[in-house]
């Protein structure tokens, strides 16, 4: 099978629990969602085969893989897992949890999406770690999902000020839920990919 990828590259985690972590990212393209704040240009693509993609994380000596998009559980598929198994790497997946996933994922952050747009009824039910991004409205914290870190993450709304709110707005109410930890979007705060 052909996958659609968006982007590969190493760089740091920026967000949640591996953040600064180095990482390789495949970005794959395409999403089933349509998320108003959604930062990702995921439309575009280049066409790679499981070949294509083993040889590129081969080369690289960081361990950390990270499956995004868009939506990756819309491509990734075993294959593709075991095979980066099968080249010594750790595969974790960023997912908004409205997909059956691939088997032998090894670190799965759950993003769910039902606040803020139609459509992003959860299949998944437990994560490694559940992100939630704050937006300013009121939000769910979904109780029901098993996770064993909760992190509230601001959303990047473009202004600088209301950025800023959000930030502190996101950081009082993790002091009040101890629980939740802050995340916060490091690769753009220092200015990396
Ligand atoms: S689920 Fe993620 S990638 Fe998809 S539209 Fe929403 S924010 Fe963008």
């Amino acid at each position: 099978m052909d996958y659609r990828v968006n982007e590969i590259f190493t760089s740091l985690q920026g967000e949640g629990f591996h953040s600064g972590t180095a990482a390789i990212f495949i970005r794959f393209s395409g999403c089933n969602l349509r998320c108003p704040f959604c930062d990702t240009d995921f439309s575009a693509f280049t066409t790679m085969s499981l070949e294509d993609i083993l040889s590129f994380v081969e080369r690289e000596p960081v361990r950390f893989v990270v499956l995004t998009g868009g939506e990756p559980s819309l491509q990734a598929d075993d294959a593709l897992v075991d095979g980066l198994h099968r080249a010594g790497k750790w595969v974790a997946m960023e997912t908004n949890g409205t997909h059956a996933l691939p088997n032998g994922i090894d670190w799965i952050t759950l993003s769910p999406k039902n606040d803020h747009v139609s459509g992003a009824e959860l299949r998944l039910k437990e994560c490694d770690e559940l992100k939630i991004v704050y937006t300013g409205e009121t939000f769910s914290t979904f109780p029901d999902i098993s996770a064993t870190h909760r992190f509230l993450q601001p959303c990047d709304t473009g202004n600088r000020a209301r950025n800023e709110a959000l930030v502190r707005e996101a950081a009082a109410w993790c002091l009040k839920h101890p629980e939740w930890r802050l995340s916060l979007q490091i690769h753009k705060i220092i200015g990396i990919r």
